[in-house]
């Protein structure tokens, strides 16, 4: 048995959860009295999420869509968050069915990158733009905390000419109490956990044998013990095709209210990753998302959890994530690479390195062909990272409580980045595209201090080598 947080509990009750599927009867007139209360931002609980996810009929179904569009739209405003992942180490001691890298994969190319090889991929990554990764472990006794901790701060520490890497986010194993404290002491933004599926049977199918992932309750509570440990930012997240999505969509609103429940804080973000093709993975699941099930899955998080960030990965098509995005993300990845090594020595056709991925991606366009179809659909591509390096981070603040936050802060911020990304990254073409949003998006704003003060800031990005300007 392997040590768990304070009072750790199993709050996921299959049968219980079943039921609601099974039972709930979606009138009209529940949905939308519970589409309005959403609109309030008040979070739903179960129950409420489960006559949303029973919703079969397509017109209540548009509705749902429609909901979360004005969410996005009116709320939390049009800031799409940038980051880029980076594979550190694929050493892996468990046996993740759906995984490249599990250990009974005898075909996988195995690799930690030495110290200059991080900072060679960081080096190439601030060349491109990038300003936020997350970094990713399989789990390994080579692994450790301090590991990881040190890699963190190489991260941080390696520079080249105006680029630097200011938020370090972390996919790694589940960590000890001790463990996370370490990490944490390194200057870490958000640890991610996924449970991948909540679904006890199915955990039990795809995670096989006597290894730690194979413990449902010591992933489970995984993020209580790094709350214990501190980090007061986690992400939660689950696999999807592992099994039925609605029930999957239950469990991550059960796993953010608990965490809200008892350290007062819910979880900073949700990942909602669909199954893809990994090396020597049959990919005939029975409980494959389908695009049209994903865009519902995606909408009914967004009303569900309203306080919470939402990610889309790069493993999604082009045109999907573009689709998807209307629907309440507020983060993606963009230029990834997710081979060892990728960002120096893979070209641009990634499926000649299958052994060396843990799964193919979707979405393989550079960050700055990215960036330009995100400002011509009208979003604001941001690099921010202010709130978790003054502090804002935890119960007193999650990304999108406070009223007038966004534009006191999020939006100013998200535009000094932009220009920051624009005159020193993007090519002739984004760039135009990029300098008539500013415009655009200034001209929205209310003539006072602030737009003032933001203007200046602008100016002084665009005519000094002065960055890093936040509110
Ligand atoms: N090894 C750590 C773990 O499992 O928590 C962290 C890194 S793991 C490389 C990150 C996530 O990738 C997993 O949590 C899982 O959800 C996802 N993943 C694994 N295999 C996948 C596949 N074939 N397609 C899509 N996502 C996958
Ligand atoms: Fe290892 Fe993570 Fe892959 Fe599982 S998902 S095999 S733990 S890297």
């Amino acid at each position: 048995m392997y040590e768990l947080s304070k009072n750790a509990m199993d709050f996921i009750n299959d049968e219980y959860l079943e039921g609601l599927l099974k039972n709930t009867k979606p009138d009209e007139f529940r949905v939308r009295e519970i589409l309005d209360k959403s609109l309030s931002k008040e979070p739903l609980n179960v129950e409420e999420t489960a006559v949303l996810l029973n919703a079969e009929d397509r017109e209540l179904q548009e509705e749902i869509l429609e909901t979360a569009r004005k969410l996005k739209r009116e709320v939390y405003g049009n800031r799409i968050v940038l980051f880029a992942p980076l594979y550190i180490g694929n050493y892996c001691i468990n046996n993740c069915q759906y995984c490249g890298f599990r250990i009974s994969n005898r075909n996988a190319v195995r690799r930690t990158l030495t110290d200059d090889e991080v900072k060679e991929q960081v080096i190439a990554l601030e060349s491109k733009g990038h300003k936020r990764l997350i970094l990713v472990w399989g789990e390994h006794p080579m692994y450790s905390p301090e590991q990881i901790a040190k890699t963190v701060r190489i991260v941080y520490s390696t520079k080249s000419g105006k680029g630097e890497i200011r938020r370090v986010n972390i996919n790694a194993a589940p960590q000890t109490v001790e463990g996370y404290r370490i990490i944490k002491e390194a200057g870490i933004g958000t640890f991610q956990v996924f449970q991948e599926t909540y679904h006890h049977e199915t955990y039990k199918k795809f995670h096989p044998g006597n290894t730690p992932k194979s413990d449902y309750l010591y992933r489970l509570d995984a993020l209580d013990r790094a709350m214990e440990g501190g980090i007061d930012d986690v992400g939660i997240g689950a696999l999807f095709g592992l099994y039925n999505w609605k029930f999957e969509v239950l469990g991550l609103v059960s796993h953010a209210i608990h965490l809200q429940k008892k350290y007062g804080v819910g979880p900073h973000t949700i990942s909602f990753p669909r199954i893809r093709p990994a090396l020597g993975v049959e990919m005939d699941y029975p409980y494959i998302v389908n695009d049209e099930d994903f865009k519902r899955m995606v909408a009914i998080l967004r009303i569900s959890v309203p306080y919470t960030g939402l990610i889309l990965t790069a493993r999604e098509k082009p045109e999907l994530r573009r689709e998807v995005m209307a629907f309440g993300v507020s983060q993606i990845d963009a230029g990834s690479r997710i081979e060892i090594g990728g960002y120096t020595e893979a070209g641009d056709a990634q499926s000649q390195y299958i052994e060396k991925e843990q799964f193919e991606l979707g979405d393989i366009r550079p960050l700055d062909v990215v960036m330009r179809e995100l400002m011509q659909d009208e979003y604001v591509p941001s690099f921010c990272t202010a709130c978790y390096r003054i502090g804002r981070t935890g119960e007193h603040f999650m990304e999108f409580a406070i009223p007038g936050f966004i534009k006191r802060f999020c939006t100013p911020n998200a535009l000094l980045t932009l220009m920051e990304y624009l005159v020193d990254y993007a090519s002739e073409e984004t760039r135009e595209v990029g300098e008539n949003l500013i415009k655009k998006e200034l001209e929205k704003m209310d003539d006072d201090g602030i737009k003032k003060s933001l203007i200046e800031r602008l100016d002084t990005i665009k005519t000094t080598n002065k960055r890093d300007l936040y509110y």
